[in-house]
């Protein structure tokens, strides 16, 4: 079991899984929309794909991860946040749920709720759906 040999990009993508339950290496996956693409063996083609479909996931990757040094952006003029970077930073949370299987309900934690609010400085701010994060498929 070797989660990184079936993954691409950092976990956002998967090579299709065929109903015998061997790996389709030439069809990739993409985790959060469950988009189906030709695999060129080329990751600059996945990273253009999820730059297309996923801009706020491709940022937080090419950041190295959802780290803190990567949030202050979003609250940094001080005002209300926009609607397009709310939604960014609710579809990155999404994909950290999925890519390291988070339970879904750490998207009910207050705490965690409150811990971002208070860095964004926007107490409106909510968290994903629980229902827009049960995407965690478990690695075989
Ligand atoms: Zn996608």
């Amino acid at each position: 079991m070797n989660k990184k040999k079936d993954t691409l990009l950092n976990g956002q993508f998967r090579f299709k899984l065929l109903p015998d339950g061997a790996l389709d290496k030439t069809k990739e996956i993409c985790v959060l929309c469950k988009s189906e693409f030709n695999y060129h063996r080329s990751s600059s083609s996945l990273s253009y794909r999820l730059k297309a479909k996923h801009p706020g996931v491709a940022e937080t990757l090419e950041g190295g991860g959802l780290r803190q040094t990567t949030l202050p952006q979003f609250g940094a003029k001080g005002g209300p946040l926009s609607k397009q970077t709310k939604n960014k930073l609710t579809e990155a949370i999404v994909f950290w749920v999925a890519k390291n299987c988070r339970p879904v309900n750490i998207v009910e934690d207050v705490g965690l709720r409150d811990a971002i609010r208070e860095l964004l400085g926007d107490s409106s701010y909510h968290l994903p759906a629980r229902k827009t994060t049960g995407v965690c498929i478990p690695l075989h």
